[in-house]
């Protein structure tokens, strides 16, 4: 199949009920094998699981999004239980992470609580040989390092990573994977990023319905808009596309057990 991908970062569940519908039924023309659904909190995980049984093309990760209030204990254990007991039907642990935004937001928010749950998280994800999904940018991606070096955890994909020189390094030694979304076409940060990052260790996603800007403003966050960033990608790293599209199929469908 030609130019095929996937896309490895989505919030289905947030979109509505028939662009969703709709959405799935483009996949075949706009060559997207898969869809990697990752949850918010447990109504999400939920809603995951049904679209997954639902569209052989859905691939749900189960966990909790950290930019939002911390669950209670109780929330946590039913998550973690719910978990436990529908652990064959998910491809991953996400997304989980520490809160960067909300941070920035509430200067007082302490993060003790969010790291206690990521490593409640990475303690399921090595017990069920699970990959990760975190969301943990700038500072926060030293944090995460340092939990996942502490659980000796290699398979991780930090979505939508942003970090400094020293970060990005230290995540290239550990072999741990990013992944690029359209935001690729326009912020040179992320440019920059892909330029210095492998392509070994990469993956695209659109985070959808998250919304772009540049040719993407106005427009809903489809998987489609993946072309877009394979060609800047080739452009960036002055490879091949063809290769570039085989490089990055290869390295989600290997990390997700997908096939
Ligand atoms: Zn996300």
């Amino acid at each position: 199949m030609a130019h095929r991908m996937i896309d490895s970062h989505i919030h289905l569940d947030h979109y509505e009920e028939h662009e969703i519908t709709q959405t799935v039924a483009d996949l075949e023309n706009v060559h997207c094998t898969h869809l990697i659904t990752v949850s918010y909190d447990l109504a999400s995980c939920r809603k995951n699981l049904q679209f997954a049984e639902r569209y052989p093309q859905v691939k749900p990760a189960f966990g909790f999004h950290p930019e939002q209030e911390l669950p209670s204990e109780q929330e946590q254990s039913e998550l973690f239980q719910w978990m436990e007991e529908h652990v064959d039907e998910m491809v991953a642990v996400g997304e989980i992470g520490l809160p960067y935004y909300l941070r920035k937001d509430h200067p007082e928010l302490k993060l003790a609580g969010y790291v206690d749950l990521v490593e409640k998280f990475l303690v399921f994800a090595k017990k069920w040989d699970k990959p990760v999904v975190l969301h943990a940018v700038y500072e926060d991606a030293a944090i995460a390092c340092g939990l996942l070096e502490k659980h000796q955890i290699q398979k991780a994909h930090f979505h939508w990573f942003k970090g400094d020189a020293e970060t990005i390094r230290r995540m290239i030694n550990n072999k741990f994977m990013i992944s690029i979304t359209p935001d690729v076409l326009y912020e040179r940060e992320i440019q920059k990023l892909v330029t210095q990052y492998p392509l070994e260790l990469m993956m695209v996603e659109t985070d959808g319905p998250w919304p772009f800007e540049g040719k993407f403003a106005r427009k809903r966050t489809h998987p489609e808009m993946i072309h877009a960033s394979v060609s800047k990608i080739a452009e960036l790293k002055d490879i091949d596309v063809e290769n570039v599209y085989e490089k990055l199929y290869e390295n989600t469908t290997c990390f997700y057990g997908l096939e």
